[in-house]
């Protein structure tokens, strides 16, 4: 906690070391207990209405409850296709709806928000978004479930500040993620960003808001997803994020980080047994 001050710990921060730690989704019923690890899987993108039925049916077949997908993508590239839009945000809503799940969804723009509320269950930052703190402002107003990633170049001062924000402007109920960070040796080398791991202890010490890990965007590297998904089930987390496509080779954006849904089965039961011992349950 080198760079948070007692300081920052009364003044600045004092709504997220005052949290309770609740995370609700009140629409679908969804209480998180202190205990849930929670898995959030789905598409880098929704790419059609038969992609997300696959995948829906899988996570519900798993016992999971979260689905992930884009409708809004940001690109590194201005080559690739941005998302499907609200033609999106209408598919992830069929199929959530359908299949009782709880969908999740980054918007980027505030022009974005009133229209996607009307589809999705929970709102994502993502990380490039992290500290717009116009957007922040307009979400936190919303009074939606919020998933906030950690931009890889951000301190994990700078994260709590923008949860903070998130909770000073009416956001009730926040997850906080961490997707990996800029680190030497990480790059050109066979990840993208290091995961860092030590975010959970670190993110206890300070407030219960739960923490989860993405898995997928920080490697960019399929076959280092099940490594780090177990790792991340025996951490202490209170979930993860992993991307998930029934042909990941298909995927129209994300496809070397991305695994089948084989993969997504025998990782998820690998998953269920490590927080079996840890007496989490996973949904
Ligand atoms: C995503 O989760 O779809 C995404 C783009 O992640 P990040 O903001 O972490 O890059
Ligand atoms: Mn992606």
């Amino acid at each position: 906690m080198k760079d948070i001050s007692q300081k920052d710990l009364e003044n600045n921060l004092k709504l997220v070391v005052s949290a309770t730690g609740d995370f609700k989704v009140e629409n679908k019923n969804f209480f998180k207990e202190k205990n849930d690890f929670m898995v959030i899987a789905g598409p880098c993108r929704v790419e059609s209405l038969e992609q997300m039925e696959r995948i829906a049916q899988k996570i519900k077949e798993l016992g999971l409850k979260f689905i992930r997908a884009g409708a809004f993508k940001p690109c590194t590239f201005p080559y690739a296709s941005v998302g499907l839009k609200e033609e999106g945000l209408k598919i992830i809503k069929k199929v959530a709806d359908k299949y009782g799940l709880i969908s999740v969804t980054e918007v980027m723009a505030i022009d974005q928000i009133e229209m996607s509320s009307q589809y999705i269950d929970v709102f994502q930052i993502g990380a490039r978004n992290m500290q717009n703190y116009d957007l922040l402002e307009a979400i936190g107003k919303t009074g939606k479930p919020v998933l906030l990633k950690r931009h890889p170049g951000a301190s994990l001062r700078d994260l709590l500040g923008a949860a903070e924000w998130l909770l000073f402007l009416g956001c009730k109920y926040l997850i906080l993620c961490e997707r990996g960070i800029a680190a030497p040796h990480t790059h050109d080398s066979n990840n993208r960003w290091l995961l860092d791991i030590e975010i959970v202890p670190a993110v206890k010490r300070i407030t219960k808001i739960p923490i989860i890990l993405d898995v997928s965007h920080s490697s960019g590297t399929r076959d280092f997803v099940p490594y780090l998904s177990t790792a991340v089930a025996g951490s202490g987390a209170d979930g993860l994020m992993i991307e998930v496509h029934p042909q990941p080779d298909q995927s129209q954006s994300d496809k070397d980080q991305i695994i089948d849904l084989d993969e997504f089965s025998r990782l998820t039961n690998k998953v269920k047994k490590i927080a079996n011992i840890l007496e989490k349950k996973v949904v």
